[in-house]
């Protein structure tokens, strides 16, 4: 993958005297010249707001935003472009299921279910509607080395379960989660599958259809897109079941004084302007992926994994979270150092050049469930190398002397 450093210009700055080594994948990933250009391109030759004219940047622009459409769900193993809907990002697609699909098929007494290891947008956009409709939210637990247990799963789902939301890939713990599994148990007892992508889509080759989920989210931005724009992809029924949250232009079918009928989904959902830049950066993102292959991007990851987790298992004091075999686990690699804070190692790191996250990374009942407070994070993607893992692994060990 050394090839393609040269699409990513970011990738040549220099942090503090040293190269930028990048490993905040996870939180959010940096945009190939591609991407870059076509969105420059969009708003040098093309832009105009959609579906509203019938000059000619008006249709360009339209069938852009529609292609993408095409684009995503292909993308993603859909099969009707209907079917996807553009959101900000996860959070809001989550938040749209919760408050849009939840507040009118979620009823007092019924259950929701997610598991320890979910980010807060797959947690408070769900005990938000548990409160407003006096439904349970109940949680399966994880294995002692961080997997799913699914024991636990078959215990927790039960026929008052209306709904289960699972992440697809933690953000934490580097495990990707048997979503068809859940999902076969879920749908046994009636519920629908929810799954949380936003660290699966980017890193992974994704089939919705295959997986068995009703919605999906994901966002743009950590899969070399831009930010402020992501996918809600839902099958069609439940679309259309679904209450839009947002009323007002382009979402209507039919206004009177007092009555309005709604356009169809995905249109129903995509009131007002949209981000349609940021659509088509999505756009361009997919095609890079998709040149790329997803298939290489895991293969890529996981040999990096299986590089750098032997060498950070070999750090006195150190404590990994998630499986140690690097067979099981995505780039996403959480630890801690005996007597170092996470945000001091990040802080010694950034010296050094290496980019990674430290702190809660919006996981806090994960943080409790593990016994700690914080960890530092380092996540890798498709442009990262060996190098960059030595580099990490040295910075370490300076760290580790530096602060003993
Ligand atoms: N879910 C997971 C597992 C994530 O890692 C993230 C972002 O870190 C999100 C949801 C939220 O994504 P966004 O901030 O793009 O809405």
């Amino acid at each position: 993958m050394n090839d393609l450093l040269e699409d990513f210009p970011i990738l040549k700055e220099m942090i503090n005297d040293e190269k930028l080594v990048y490993l905040d994948n996870a939180a959010t990933t940096q945009k190939p010249k591609q991407v870059l250009d076509t969105i420059r391109y969009y708003y040098e030759h093309d832009n105009a707001n959609v579906h509203r004219g019938v000059h000619t940047l008006a249709e360009r622009a339209t069938k852009q935003y529609e292609q993408v459409r095409e684009k995503v769900v292909n993308f993603i193993g859909g099969n009707d472009p209907h079917e996807v809907v553009y959101t900000k990002g996860t959070t809001e697609a989550l938040n749209w299921v919760a408050a849009g699909y939840g507040a009118t098929h979620v009823h007092a007494g019924d259950e929701i279910v997610v598991s320890y290891m979910e980010h807060h947008s797959n947690i408070v956009p769900w005990q938000q509607l548990a409160a407003k409709v006096g439904a349970k939210l109940k949680y399966i637990t994880l294995t002692a080395d961080g997997q799913l247990d699914l024991e636990s799963a078959k215990h927790v789902i039960t026929d008052k379960t209306v709904l289960v939301s699972l992440c697809h890939a933690s953000n934490v713990l580097g495990v990707v989660n048997p979503i068809k599994e859940v999902a076969q148990l879920a749908h046994q007892h009636g519920a629908i599958m929810v799954v949380d992508g936003a660290q699966a889509v980017p890193h992974m080759r994704v089939n919705v259809q295959k997986l068995g989920a009703d919605f999906y989210a994901f966002s743009g931005h950590k899969m070399l897109g831009p930010t402020g724009i992501g996918v809600l992809w839902g099958k069609k029924e439940l679309l259309a079941g679904m209450r839009p949250l947002e009323f007002g232009g382009e979402m209507i079918a039919n206004v009177g004084l007092y009555h309005t009928d709604f356009k169809e989904p995905p249109y129903k959902f995509e009131g007002g302007t949209q981000n349609i830049a940021g659509v088509v950066g999505l756009g361009a993102a997919i095609d890079y992926l998709t040149e790329v292959g997803l298939d290489n991007v895991t293969a890529h990851e996981k040999s990096l994994s299986k590089y750098v987790l032997p060498k950070l298992q070999k750090i006195p004091g150190i404590e990994i979270y998630g499986p140690s075999d690097p067979d099981i686990r995505t780039g996403v690699l959480s630890f801690n150092l005996t007597g170092i804070h996470p945000h001091d190692l990040a802080s010694a790191l950034d010296m050094d050049g290496v980019a990674v996250r430290a702190g809660h990374h919006c996981a806090q009942p994960l943080m409790k469930y593990l016994g700690v407070g914080a960890t530092a994070r380092a996540s890798f993607y498709l442009y990262n190398t060996k190098a960059d893992a030595d580099l990490f692994i040295n910075a370490i060990l300076e760290a580790k002397e530096f602060f003993s």
